[in-house]
């Protein structure tokens, strides 16, 4: 009998095995255990063991959309200081923390100086998409026009792009760093304008808008640009200095803590932003 028993839990598995249900292959037999203890009927015993399957299958898939995603650094929602940053208001970033935006094909601007928390914002929001089901795609500015540039003459662009088209949020990250070339700019255009009002899009930039004919070289081109981005898009400004300074400065002159009156700016090197009119 003993045999027998192991006998049919091993073809068990085997058929679990074929129908891609490592879940319950892992649980059947303890839940059984408890499902005899508890006097728990079959349909009941059947069903704990289908929620768990999903449960997990839910959690694999997630796990596979934030790899996909391809973050630098994974950050969280959880993790960002609101009362260090009190241009951000929470509310509105909870609120884009339910993606709303992305089914209907809005983007985020994020604007402010270096060090402010665009990034860690970025990633946070893209974050909760990822778990919410959508394909996100992260990229630092920089890198995708490399990849663009690289790509441009081959199969491989079209498959770039194509990738693009399965996406529901493409993050573009440090818009304003380095000044694309021209055929960078183009491509980057290119990229901008294929998502319009079908992906989302999320970009951070340390450069007021006045200042974005400096990356992407041409009036025309900037104006295209911008006209395509803030169409039915949110701004989220972060004001001040690098977070991660005014900590380190906190630290070293615990004693008299100055704190810059908010709105005015400070006279920091890093301030490159000036407030929007
Ligand atoms: P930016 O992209 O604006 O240059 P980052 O998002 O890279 O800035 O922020 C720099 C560092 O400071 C990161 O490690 C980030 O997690 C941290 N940081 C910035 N702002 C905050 C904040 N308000 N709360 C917690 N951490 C923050
Ligand atoms: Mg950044």
């Amino acid at each position: 009998m003993k045999q027998l028993e192991s006998k049919s839990v091993v073809l068990l598995k085997h058929h679990l095995k074929v129908l891609r249900l490592p879940t319950i292959s892992a649980e059947c037999e303890k839940v059984a255990a408890q499902a005899a203890s508890d006097n728990v009927d079959h349909l009941s015993y059947l069903l704990q063991l289908l929620e768990l399957e999903l449960l997990d299958r839910e959690k694999r898939a997630a796990d596979r959309r934030l790899k996909a995603a391809k973050f630098p650094t994974l950050k969280t929602l959880d993790t960002f200081d609101f009362a260090a940053r009190p241009s951000v208001n929470k509310v509105e970033i909870t609120e884009l923390a339910r993606c709303e935006y992305i089914d209907k094909h809005e983007n985020v601007l994020l604007v402010g100086n270096p060090g402010t928390g665009k990034s860690h914002l970025a990633t946070a929001l893209a974050a909760c998409a990822c778990a919410k089901g959508y394909r996100v795609r992260f990229y630092r500015t920089t890198e995708l026009v490399t990849a663009l540039i690289e790509a441009r003459d081959e199969r491989a662009f079209l498959r770039l792009k194509g990738q693009f088209a399965r996406l529901d949020l493409l993050v573009l990250d440090e818009l304003g760093y380095v000044p694309a070339s021209k055929v960078g700019a183009e491509l980057l255009f290119d990229v901008i304008s294929t998502a319009y009002e079908r992906t989302s899009l999320i970009v951070t930039s340390n450069l007021p808008f006045d200042s974005w004919t400096e990356v992407l070289g041409s009036e025309r081109l900037t104006g295209a640009t911008l006209d395509r981005l803030t169409h039915r898009c949110r701004i989220i400004e972060t004001k001040g200095e690098s977070y991660r300074l005014r900590h380190a400065k906190a630290r070293s002159r615990r004693p008299k803590i100055e704190e810059s009156v908010p709105g005015t700016g400070s006279s920091e090197a890093l301030d490159t932003v000036s407030s929007t009119n």
